[in-house]
This record gives structure tokens, C-alpha cells and sequence, in this order.
């Protein structure tokens, strides 16, 4: 026997092997394999296939046999506010002015970094629970979701968000870029955690510190992200302001680009949507946000034809109120046939790509949201035993539109299982529970209410 025979038929080690009745890989192809298997070594895919075939070739370290379930790639968050888990329930039925203004604002500004652990932590367990694995944030003192993040085993995109100064938390410009330099350099060695520069928004922050503050991104070589365009109301404060519409201040400034990633854009116009698509800057979809707060329904399947990369994402919990992926890959595609007028538009594979790959993109992560060899193992698992996923014809379909979150069974990211069969891995569930009593008294005496 010659050495290289033994080499062709030795098997292949790997650190784990996943099996599933199906996977949709969100590959290129956007393939779905049945009976299917994922080999997995050092957080990254190995391979993909047919189980049978991978089970004969690797000698894995450990073996999860997730028979009767189907595996997707992790949904990615392009837009929340994680601590904001804290304020969930605490202002509804409002529209988004008189929210942040009367109600939102002002209890925020109280908010101290014990308090925004517990929110953050919150936030986090929900993720985890409803298959989410990276999110892009905007809060303040983030330090604290990226340790809450990284300590949960989730990936982050934290972003420490400003308006004018000064503010209850920067007292001029220059402190605030010091808070972001130093927030980057700090999670530098943390593969799951990365920095985005992070203004308000086009009403909130003056055109000069929005270019002043890309001028940082574009220096740390980070994202930047802004809401914008989120409301008619919004529009007619931009015009009373500066005499342009939300998008044109960005324009004129030279703040339209792929390092760009932008909230909501709900109020755009067609001029606009060419001007976003020929930009390459990137668009973050928040239905059951707009939808809520009565913003208005984004024209996505537009922004989508124009060319523009359009991600998904659920915005704070306290507009939304919930943190779950699912039901915002639902309603994109739901809201997205009435605001067009046409059942094709924003299909089940649209819905999915944004939760997923074109999320990524908005993170500036773009390895993220597929299941494919050599990308990060991030992926979840749905229990096809659900009385709601039975039968089943088409498994995009059912991850769209008719699971709720609650059937995921596992959460994994970088080939750490998280989360498996109701039991949390990185998260104490119970202690939380207290925590979050305690934060709400707290949140009742801040508001005088
Ligand atoms: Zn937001």
C-alpha cells in the first residue's frame, strides 16, 4: 500500500458535525440541500453536503444530530438598539416625534451603565432565542453591549451614538471621536466585536458634525450609519432647517458611499433611490418600526431593482416591541406587496437574502449570512416538528413565512452552540429575570410616572 492511498481514505478531522434534514445554505446559488450535513473546524465551515457522504469521510470531535430540523444561516440585526429592551412596553400606541421627544428621550439621558448591562443582556438572550447571531447597534456607553455581546458569545457592531453637543453624554465634538477611538481599540482583539461611527440622524445632527464624522469612519476605516428618511414628518424638519430633503443633505455633503448604512428610509423619492443605488451606500428595512410608529412603509422592492443593497432589521425594542428577526422577515414581506401594490413583490428568498446576506453587508461584515465552506459557522436551527412548519413544500417559505422564531431549537456562531433545545449556554436566564424587575422600577421612577 503507498502512502498516498492511506492519505486518500484517512478521515478528515473536524471539530463538529452537523446533521439536518435540510440546510439552506444562502450560498450563491441559493441552494437547500436534504439530508444534509456541516462539517465545521476552528468557527469556520468546512463543508457542506450530503450527510451520508460527509459522516463516511470526517472523524468529527463532537456530533449534533439535529434529524427533524432544518439549519439556516444566522440572521443578521442591521438595526437596534439592544438596551433599549429596558423601555419595551413603556411607550406605546405614539407617533415617532412625540415617542422620543415626550417619552423616550427623556428617560434615556437618566440611564446609567448598570442599567444599560441588564437592557443589553436582555436584548442578547432574545437574539439568541429567535436566531439571531450578529446585530449592528446604536446606543450609548456601548462598551457595555459589547461586553454584554461578546460574553454571550453573539457577534456586535456597536455604535456609539451622538447628536449635537453639547449632550447629557459629550460635552464637545472632540470628546465624543475620543469615546469612539477608544471603544474600537478596546474590542481590537475581540473577533465578534467591531465599531461603527454612529450620528443620530439628518434632523438631530448638524450637516457639519455629520461630515466631520465620517471624516473619523473614514479614517478608522469603519462603517457609518445614520437614521434617515424615516418619516414625512422628519422630511418637513430637514426642509424647515436646512432647505433639503434628508437624503440631499447627505448628498451635498459627500456622505452617500458603501461605508454608509442607513436606517429606515422610508420617505425617498425616486430621484433619491437613484441617487442611493448609484452611491453604493446600503439601506436598513425596519417594518414593524415604521409600521408602529406610523413612519410610513418603505418603497423596498424600489430600492431593491434600483440596485441598492437592503438589509433588515428590528430597531429597538421599545418600537417594535420585539427583537425577533422572524416576524420582521414576515412583515418586510407582507408590507412590501401592499406598499407596491403587487403578491410578488418582496418574495420569501428577498426576505430571507435581506435578514441575511444583505444584512451583512449593512455590518460592513460581508463573510456573515450564509452557510458555505470557509465562512463563519454561524447558523441556527428550525424544529421542523412544529405544528405550523408541517408539510413541507418549500423550506424559504416556511422560514418566512410561517415560522414565528419560536420553533429555533439551536443558535450557534463561530461553532459555538449557544443555545440548544431551551437551554441558554452563555446566559443566566433566571437571574435576568430579577434583574429586569429591578431595572423596570427603576425606569417607573426615572419617567415620574
Ligand atoms: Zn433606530
Amino acid at each position: 500500500m503507498h502512502a498516498s492511498d492511506f492519505t486518500a481514505t484517512a478521515p478528515l478531522a473536524c471539530d463538529l458535525l452537523v446533521r439536518a434534514d435540510a440546510v439552506i445554505t444562502q450560498d450563491d446559488e441559493r441552494r437547500v440541500l436534504t439530508d444534509a450535513g456541516v462539517a465545521v473546524a476552528d468557527g469556520l465551515v468546512l463543508e457542506v453536503g450530503d450527510y451520508a457522504d460527509l459522516d463516511a469521510r470526517y472523524e468529527p470531535v463532537q456530533r449534533l444530530d439535529m434529524a427533524g430540523r432544518m439549519l439556516l444561516p444566522g440572521l443578521v440585526n442591521g438595526h437596534t438598539h439592544l438596551p433599549m429592551t429596558l423601555l419595551r412596553g413603556f411607550a406605546d400606541d405614539l407617533p415617532l416625534m412625540d415617542w422620543l421627544q415626550e417619552h423616550i428621550w427623556p428617560v434615556e439621558a437618566q440611564l446609567d451603565e448598570e442599567l444599560l448591562g441588564i437592557g443589553a443582556r436582555l436584548g442578547c438572550a432574545e437574539l439568541i432565542r429567535t436566531g439571531c447571531t450578529a446585530f449592528l447597534n446604536g446606543y450609548f456607553h456601548e462598551h457595555v453591549t459589547g461586553e454584554a455581546a461578546s460574553a454571550c458569545g453573539l457577534r456586535a457592531v456597536l455604535g456609539e451614538g451622538f447628536f449635537a453637543f453639547p449632550s447629557p453624554f459629550f460635552p464637545t465634538a472632540e470628546a465624543c471621536w475620543e469615546t469612539i477611538r477608544t471603544l474600537q481599540a478596546r474590542f481590537a482583539d475581540d473577533p465578534l466585536v467591531r465599531t461603527a461611527v454612529t450620528p443620530h440622524a439628518a434632523f438631530t445632527v448638524p450637516p457639519e458634525l455629520l461630515e466631520a464624522s465620517y471624516e473619523l469612519a473614514e479614517s478608522l476605516d469603519i462603517p457609518w450609519q445614520t437614521h434617515l428618511a424615516e418619516s414625512p414628518t422628519e422630511t418637513s424638519v430637514c426642509l424647515g432647517k436646512y432647505g433639503m430633503r434628508p437624503v440631499e443633505i447627505l448628498r451635498t455633503r459627500g456622505l452617500l458611499s458603501p461605508r454608509v448604512t442607513l436606517h429606515h428610509c422610508v420617505d425617498v423619492d425616486e430621484r433619491e433611490i437613484a441617487r442611493l443605488a448609484a452611491s453604493g451606500a446600503n439601506v436598513v428595512h425596519n417594518p414593524a418600526s415604521n409600521l408602529k410608529l406610523c413612519s410610513g412603509m418603505s418603497p423596498v422592492q424600489d430600492l431593491l431593482d434600483a440596485g441598492v443593497n437592503v438589509g433588515l432589521g428590528t430597531d429597538g425594542a421599545s418600537s417594535n416591541n420585539q427583537l425577533n428577526m422572524f416576524r420582521d422577515m414576515g412583515l418586510a414581506a407582507l408590507v412590501g406587496k401592499v406598499r407596491h401594490g403587487d403578491a410578488s413583490a418582496v418574495g420569501a428568498q428577498t426576505a430571507l437574502d435581506m435578514a441575511t446576506r444583505n444584512s451583512a453587508r449593512c455590518l460592513g461584515w460581508p463573510e456573515l449570512g450564509r452557510i458555505e465552506a470557509g465562512y463563519p459557522a454561524d447558523m441556527i436551527a428550525l424544529d421542523l416538528s412544529s405544528p405550523n412548519l408541517m408539510p413541507v413544500f418549500n423550506h424559504v417559505s416556511h422560514a418566512v413565512y410561517a415560522a414565528t422564531g419560536m420553533e429555533v431549537c439551536m443558535t450557534m456562531v463561530a461553532g459555538e452552540v449557544l443555545y440548544l433545545y431551551g437551554e441558554f449556554r452563555t446566559l443566566d436566564v433566571g437571574g435576568l429575570r430579577r434583574e429586569a424587575a429591578r431595572a423596570a422600577k427603576w425606569v417607573r421612577r426615572a419617567s415620574g410616572k
